[in-house]
């Protein structure tokens, strides 16, 4: 067995695994993170390719948790910049504003559908509570504005029909959103929608990779063993006794655990297996991947937005963005790059397919948003995003809620991370969860499970 001696391991390098790390660090406690990749960041990185950087999906920083934002600011100093930019939403040839407003509803649609938006507001059905997001959409948008804009795209984005999906998947992105909103937003000024998350956020000079850079700096490189894959948890009397690492390479010996691996292969790696009604359970999870396709152009500007949202299925991407108006530094001047996102399951054709056969896939799509010259193209490349986002499904919470208290039955292991709770969290809700499970673990806070169990969703 290695010696590598700490009180508390911590298990992948992504931001719930570094956030740990920097409040452990800051607390003074002795840790170790192993991570299975060359580089530290998980689904957040920056990439660079030639003199463009892109991120691992359009990402923002929320500042939505006065502590966690203080922290960050701390961190990245005068690098981190306050970012107003719109979004819109591609349909039917024309660009809609994002969030909607009636005023640009009322100039791109056809008199007929306006009035069946406005019948749709009459037959609204409010205050119910409501579990899958296609009557929860048609509830508050109507069914016009639901289907054409809402519908499809979540079916795109998380590769199940809406009536399938739990509520849960909205995130909080309709929040303050609805047809009452809309109207009144139209005639008063938009205040109700403010609380929606894109618009307006934080952003790092040099892409959202500098949150985990930082976190990773700050801990220090030499607790970071990158390259070493948990291979196996082995257990005994309700206890996780060694992590083993690069299928017996290494084997640790184990203190208190920090588990932010995916869930359903925690159960996989278990060491005797849990019941087989758990090794089931954990077989219905899903989560949804993601290709990127980035274009490097050479091009001033392809458009204004900070996201294009594509409801179609006329266009296999959902979401274009180009990281230049996120950040002018992510792009040399007068060039552009833009990133398409294609969410699949990894039996998908896009996942399999070659990056040429997917260059031509999107590239006609691409050109009915906006003609580009194939001249202008100076870099091509498709990157591959595991575990990007749970797939919230109506009742998923039961599923997960038996696996997560099968594993709280280890007393010295926490879970926490987006694919470890399996819930739809952001880069401030996992710094915060680190400094939780600090806190508790520390001695500080008495346990509170439910930041870190996913009980109910
Ligand atoms: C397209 C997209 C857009 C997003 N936009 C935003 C946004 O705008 N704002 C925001 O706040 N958040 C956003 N997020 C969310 C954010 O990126 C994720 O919540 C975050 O990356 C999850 O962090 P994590 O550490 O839980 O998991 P991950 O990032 O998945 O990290 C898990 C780590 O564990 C490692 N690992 C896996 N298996 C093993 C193993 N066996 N042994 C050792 N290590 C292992 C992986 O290599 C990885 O580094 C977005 C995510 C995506 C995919």
């Amino acid at each position: 067995m290695q010696s590598i001696e700490t009180d508390i391991q911590i298990l992948g390098g992504g931001p719930a695994g570094l956030a740990t790390g920097f409040y452990a660090k800051k607390r003074g406690l002795d840790f170790v993170l192993f991570e299975a990749g060359s580089e530290v960041g998980g689904n957040c990185r920056t990439i660079r390719l030639g003199d463009f950087l892109f991120d691992t999906g359009a990402h923002r920083f929320h500042d939505k948790d006065p502590n966690v934002t203080r922290e960050v600011k701390r961190l990245l100093g005068s690098e981190l910049f306050h970012v107003d930019a719109p979004s819109s939403i591609f349909f039917e040839d024309r660009f809609f504003h994002f969030p909607l407003t009636l005023s640009d509803l009322v100039e791109k649609l056809d008199a007929k559908t306006l009035f069946k938006i406005g019948w749709d507001k009459l037959r609204v059905e409010r205050g119910k509570p409501v579990d899958d997001f296609a009557t929860f959409a048609i509830n508050r948008y109507g069914k016009t504005l639901a289907k054409r804009f809402l519908l499809n795209y979540s079916e795109k984005l998380w590769g199940e029909p809406p009536q399938k999906l739990s509520v849960a998947v909205s995130g909080g992105r309709l929040k303050g959103l609805n047809l009452k909103n809309l109207i009144r937003s139209t005639l008063v000024g938009n205040a109700p929608a403010q609380s929606h998350l894109d618009g307006s956020f934080l952003y790092p000079k040099y892409g959202i990779g500098m949150i985990p850079d930082k976190l990773g700096e700050f801990i220090g490189y030499e607790r970071i063993h990158n390259k070493s894959r948990v291979s196996r948890l082995v257990h005994k009397a309700g206890k996780i006794e060694r992590v083993i690492l690069n299928s017996g390479e290494i084997e640790i010996c184990a203190h208190t655990v920090i588990n932010t691996l995916p869930l359903p292969l925690t159960l996989k790696i278990l060491d005797p297996p849990p019941p087989p009604e758990l090794i089931a359970a954990a077989s219905e999870i899903k989560y949804r991947h993601m290709v990127l396709s980035v274009f490097c152009l050479n091009q001033n500007s392809f458009s204004p937005n900070a996201s294009l949202y594509f409801p179609s299925d006329a266009f296999p991407f959902t979401r274009l963005y180009e990281p230049k108006n996120r950040s002018r530094y992510m792009a040399p001047e007068g060039q552009t790059a833009i990133v398409l996102e294609l969410p699949c399951s990894t039996e998908d054709a896009a996942w399999n397919m070659s990056d040429e056969a997917l260059r031509l896939e999107v590239w006609d799509a691409l050109c009915r948003v906006k003609p580009i010259r194939r001249e202008d193209v100076i870099h091509f490349l498709t990157y591959r995003l595991p575990f990007a986002y749970p797939v919230l499904t109506v009742g998923f919470e039961e599923n997960v809620s038996s696996l997560i208290d099968y594993l709280a039955t280890f007393g010295n292991m926490h879970l926490t991370g987006r694919s470890a709770l399996h819930r739809y969290l952001h880069l401030h809700d996992l710094l915060r969860s680190g400094q939780t499970l600090v806190e508790q673990i520390a001695g500080l806070r008495t346990p509170d499970t439910t930041a870190f169990h996913n009980r109910r969703g």
